[in-house]
């Protein structure tokens, strides 16, 4: 055929998913040329990648098994597969019953549709070795983490995912490859994003911005000033193409992280330089704000905040997770893994950290998503 590979991307909105449906069409891209279809929940919107031929939009519901075998069985031409895709739910118990039964979904239908398929690709993360929301860091091992660490106790719905992609490649009889993908904290780019630090940052300093108030840091001390990494969305993506095509990255899983360390008191000033507000840093424990506070009640603001700058419509609760920008800079603990596997089986794909934060906040400006 024309392709060289067919990539299924479910979660094509996604952060991870929208970096990969801007790199896999490139020409460049290793083991293209690459068709690509996309999936996602919803239809696409004004920023995400134009639908050039070589990528093809699917709106499906992978949570229901019927959407999931009308739409996903006659892609018999896919040859691999990125799962960039999760639902949240309010206790482990259930997400743990939901994403099982997406992943399931999924490869219990391509599977024994597409008869070329020669890998999947299986993202999870950090929460591996950091314990599930519910639970996080209540018993961890010592980071940095590497990728042999014993799984936890608590339920998790990573674990899970791992051994459904496991039990259905069984029944291909090795023919299928696996690779696992940990990413931590993610820096990307999409609005529909569950859990997007790069986009709660920059809504917070836009409402700021807006009201004449202090950037206030919403973490904790060890946050602010300990060493810190992050994973950049376009180099998860390369991580997965990598893993992809490469005979050295076949079965494993491997942490992704970008391989540089910085501090967030770093970012947290570039942040408000680029928006053009005073910040204030760790003001000590009985001064802590949370962003679900002080940010609760914005809508309306942020309403006005989009008629003013003409931004692309969005609702508050899109682009911005207040909790989630709680936890990751509420940590209590310094997480960094390590990336020597993925180097010893040939990944020696990088990113610095201040340039990735700035490239993104740009990327967010450009798209009109803030002001
Ligand atoms: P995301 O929230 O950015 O995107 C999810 C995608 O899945 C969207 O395209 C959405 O449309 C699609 N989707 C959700 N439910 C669907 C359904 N029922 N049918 C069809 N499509 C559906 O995803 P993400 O953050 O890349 O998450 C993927 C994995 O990465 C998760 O396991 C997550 O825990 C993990 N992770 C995320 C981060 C982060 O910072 N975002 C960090 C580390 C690990």
């Amino acid at each position: 055929g024309k392709y060289e590979s067919v990539g299924l991307v479910v979660g094509v909105t996604g952060i991870v998913g929208n970096s990969l449906a801007e790199i896999l069409p490139l020409h460049d891209t290793p083991g293209g040329p690459w068709k690509v279809y996309g999936v996602s929940r919803r239809p696409l919107c004004s920023w995400s990648p134009s639908p050039v031929p070589a990528f093809e939009h699917i709106q499906c519901d992978i949570s229901d098994p019927d959407d999931t075998l009308e739409k996903l069985a006659p892609l018999t031409d896919v040859t691999h597969i990125f799962y960039v895709s999760w639902a949240a739910r309010p206790t482990e118990a259930e997400n743990c019953a939901v994403n099982s039964a997406m992943l399931r979904n999924v490869l219990s239908v391509v599977l024994p549709n597409a008869p070329n398929l020669q890998h999947v690709c299986l993202q999870t993360g950090r929460k591996h070795y950091f314990g599930a929301f519910e639970f996080l860091g209540k018993e961890i091992p010592e980071p940095p983490f590497t990728e042999d660490m014993a799984r936890l106790n608590s339920p998790n719905f990573y674990y899970d995912l791992e051994d459904i992609l496991f039990d259905e490649l069984s029944k291909r009889d090795g023919a299928v490859s696996w690779s696992v993908h940990r990413p931590t904290t993610i820096f990307g780019f999409s609005p529909y994003s569950l859990m997007n630090i790069i986009g709660t940052l920059c809504v917070y300093a836009a409402i700021c911005k807006h009201e004449g108030s202090l950037l206030r840091w919403p973490g904790s001390r060890i946050t602010w000033e300990g060493f810190s990494d992050i994973s950049d969305a376009d180099l998860i993506a390369e991580h997965q193409i990598w893993a992809s095509v490469d005979p050295y990255a076949k079965n494993e899983a491997f942490n992704c992280s970008n391989g540089d360390v910085f501090k967030w008191k770093q970012l947290w000033q570039i942040l408000a330089e680029q928006f053009g507000v005073d910040y204030a840093g760790y003001e000590g424990e009985e001064n802590r704000v949370k962003l679900e506070d002080v940010m609760k009640g914005k809508e309306g603001v942020w309403e006005e905040i989009v008629a003013k700058y003409d931004l692309v419509p969005t609702k508050l609760d899109e682009v911005a997770a207040w909790w989630f920008a709680d936890v990751v800079l509420g940590v209590e603990i310094e997480h960094l893994d390590s990336m020597n596997k993925s180097k010893e089986h040939g990944f020696l794909g990088f990113r610095n950290t201040v340039a990735s934060f700035n490239s993104w906040i740009d990327k967010m400006k450009a798209y009109k998503i803030v002001p």
